[in-house]
């Protein structure tokens, strides 16, 4: 059993022992291992424009396939793999993965962008833009096709060095996106630094949109702030079509949640992408020009 240091609850770890530490271990090998075995996938969420409707983008989102445990969240695995230095290679198959997909689509007739999320480690590679440059040549495609998510708190946090990855990765002229925008506890004096030319609103500001003035009154300063900064406006977790009006009312340009689709395999991604524009050609025929 887990040993505890007098009351303050701090338990001495141990490879192998039982409780929470021994499960950690077993996953941390698991995970070492998932890569080589195809264990990982990609599943993709669309984001679209608060307007029309249309597809703006795709979030890739990781998953792991486990072959006891089923899917296990990227909330619990990706942090394991930062604290044991696989998020690296596990970022660079995502990267590799996601720019593969894309080609496929766009070969299949499908244009669209694809965003990946990037862990803060990744930023203290110097190289990393260099392979996201070689990803993109190598899949034939456009900086413009890629946008990478960077949550608000790793890029406000971030040393010189990681500033120089940032700025290098737009240069390249992919979009950089803050992630989970609100939950960092940056000065709003410093967006201005950052190179990104999309914000994402986090969901718990979503959450509370429909009944808390105040909430509402937060959100429409900093989607007045992100354009005067010349960004664009994600609202993510949108599930309700009560928070769908306000943030149309509150000029958010994009919206991703579960009220529009949850995040899908690639092939279920093709099938709603379809369904989606048959219904759009039913609505108005006459837009696309067929009659
Ligand atoms: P995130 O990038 O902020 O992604 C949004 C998360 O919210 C996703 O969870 C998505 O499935 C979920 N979500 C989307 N719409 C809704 C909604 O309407 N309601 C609710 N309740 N949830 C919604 P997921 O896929 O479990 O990913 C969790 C986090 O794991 C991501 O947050 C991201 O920080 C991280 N992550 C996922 N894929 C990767 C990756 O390839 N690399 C890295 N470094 N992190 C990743
Ligand atoms: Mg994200
Ligand atoms: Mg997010
Ligand atoms: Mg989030």
């Amino acid at each position: 059993a887990a040993k505890r240091a007098g009351g303050s609850g701090y338990r001495v770890y141990e490879p192998g022992m039982a409780g929470d530490g021994g499960e950690q271990v077993r996953l941390q090998h698991d995970l070492r291992l998932a890569l080589a075995r195809g264990e990982l996938m990609l599943h993709y969420q669309p984001k679209v424009s608060t307007g029309g409707g249309g597809v703006h983008g795709l979030e890739a989102l990781l998953r792991w396939r486990h072959p006891q445990r089923g899917l296990v969240s990227p909330a619990q695995f990706v942090p394991l793999a930062e604290r044991f230095g696989l998020i690296n290679a596990i970022g660079q198959w995502v990267i590799e993965e996601a720019c593969a997909q894309l080609a496929r689509w766009k070969a299949e007739g499908l244009h669209c962008r694809v965003a990946v999320n990037l862990s803060p480690y990744q930023l203290r590679q110097p190289d990393l833009p260099a392979q996201i440059a070689q990803a993109l040549r190598h899949h034939g495609l456009q900086p413009a096709d890629l946008v990478c998510e960077i949550t608000e708190s790793a890029m406000m946090e971030q040393g010189s060095a990681e500033q120089a990855v940032m700025q290098r990765i737009a240069a390249l002229g992919v979009r950089l996106s803050i992630d989970d925008f609100g939950t960092g506890y940056s000065s709003l004096a410093h967006l201005r630094h950052i190179p990104a030319r999309q914000l994402k609103i986090d969901r718990s500001f979503v959450v509370d949109l429909a009944k808390d003035p105040d909430a509402r009154a937060v959100l429409d300063a900093v989607v007045r702030l992100a354009h005067a900064l010349r960004m664009e406006v994600v609202a993510e977790g949108v599930e309700t079509e009560a928070q769908r009006v306000v943030l149309a009312a509150l000029g958010c340009d994009i919206l991703q949640g579960y009220l529009i689709a949850r995040p899908m395999p690639p092939d279920q991604l093709a099938r709603w992408l379809a369904e989606r524009s048959a219904e759009a050609a039913r609505a108005a025929p006459l837009a696309l020009g067929e009659n």
